[in-house]
């Protein structure tokens, strides 16, 4: 087993204190974190603390003997490669609206871009490699995200209680279809329009969830949802696609996957996000970068209604996770207030040890290993029979693994 150093992204809508504070650094940080990334991805790889102090690159690592990392019958499965990202994320912001390709669209599209001679880095590219990206959000606190198609019918409900007599005509369009055909109409007439259009419809819906937000009631949520969106995207079609989207909060320990074509948007909170180990990013909205509209299009899943919520099962004193992906598994551990025994930690593959609160104590052999809040151990597929206890109250730790 292995201490972890890793990379911590500075995107503008981060957290100043979330991931400070889980590293124990001066709070608030003087630039945005919005991002640690645990694992190998080559465009930011955490390394290995070695005793020394000596660090190497995970990636190489396990690029230079992934057998030995990974397992025998792992490796060739991934192809040598570790087949998740474990992210703790902090949002202080909204993410952009975006969609997941799934496997098929994912080889498709990368084949597709290399044979138009599109650079893997070019800043119109979507498909940066040729893996699909399921991924799985699991709130550390109460999260807030826009989570697939509400159910038009109750989509219709809010758009009549925001009373915007420029939008009426889009209204109806959702009425006469109230189902997956009216609401790629919908979203495709929005995502398509002319900016001048745009510029009048985006600052009228601001009026009336303005109004509706005032008024309180069941939509109340929404309409604020609308309002700071609009703020902050004034113009942008993504201010009215995510009025068709479903606004979910997490409590803390909850879940939600994210399969391909899912829309999506994460608006504040913090989580750890487990996910295949892909870039592949479709946006439609509420973001500077680059957005594809037909793309979308091609890989949106317009079926609706609210999103499951995973609370996690019981195995042994883990909650763990499941979802279909075979990439990822999630599992958590919390200890409470009070110390407690030793725990193993489930074999299999490689794996990824984060502690989020307290400090816990490791032990694989005559190996013992401290994890403070904010540390983090690789486990390579031989690293078995490892246990772990609690040093500390409120130990919390997630373990990331493969789900084979
Ligand atoms: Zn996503």
């Amino acid at each position: 087993m292995e201490l972890l150093e890793n990379p911590v992204r500075p995107y503008a809508w981060g957290s100043r204190t979330v991931i400070a504070d889980l590293l124990g650094e001066s709070v608030p940080s003087p630039h945005p974190q919005a991002e640690m990334w645990l694992g190998a991805h080559p465009g930011d790889p955490s390394r290995i603390v070695h005793p020394d102090g000596g660090r190497s690159s995970l990636l190489d690592v396990l690029t230079g003997d992934p057998e030995g990392l990974l397992g025998a019958e792992r490796s060739a499965r991934w192809e040598g490669k570790l087949p998740f990202l474990l992210k703790v994320l902090a949002a202080d912001e909204p993410l952009s609206l975006q969609a997941h390709p799934s496997l098929d669209q994912a080889r498709e599209g990368f084949a597709r871009e290399n044979a138009a001679g599109i650079a893997i880095d070019a800043s119109d590219r979507n498909y940066r490699d040729a893996n699909h990206k399921p991924e799985l959000i699991c709130a550390l606190t109460e999260f807030h995200a826009l989570v697939g198609f509400r159910d038009p019918v109750e989509t219709l409900g809010l758009l009549r209680a925001l009373d915007v007599p420029e939008l009426s005509a889009h209204v109806e369009l959702l009425a006469a279809q109230p189902g997956p055909d009216g609401l790629r109409a919908l979203f495709t007439t929005w995502i398509t329009l002319p900016q001048s259009m745009l510029d009048e419809l985006v600052p009228a819906l601001q009026k009336g969830a303005v109004a509706l937000a005032a008024a309180g009631g069941d939509w109340a949520r929404e309409a604020r949802t609308a309002l700071e969106l609009s703020e902050r995207y004034p113009g942008d079609a993504g201010v009215l696609a995510a009025l068709l989207l479903n606004r979910v909060v997490l409590a803390p320990g909850e879940a939600l996957f994210l399969p391909a074509g899912n829309l999506h948007a994460y608006l504040a909170g913090a989580g750890i996000e487990l996910m295949a180990n892909s870039d592949n990013v479709l946006r439609g909205g509420l973001t500077p970068k680059h957005v594809d509209v037909p793309e979308l299009l091609r890989v949106l899943d317009f079926t609706s209604g609210p999103p499951p919520v995973h609370s996690g099962q019981p195995e042994g004193p883990w909650t763990r996770y499941d979802t279909p992906a075979e990439e990822f598994l999630l599992r958590t551990w919390s200890s409470g207030d009070g110390l407690t025994g030793s725990l193993p930690v489930p074999d299999g593959g490689a794996r990824i040890l984060l502690a989020t609160g307290g400090k816990a104590c490791v032990r694989a052999g005559s190996e013992i290993l401290e994890l403070p809040k904010g540390a983090a151990l690789f486990l390579a597929a031989g690293d078995s029979g490892v246990e772990v206890e609690s040093a500390a109250p409120g130990t919390q730790l997630h373990l990331a693994s493969d789900g084979l």
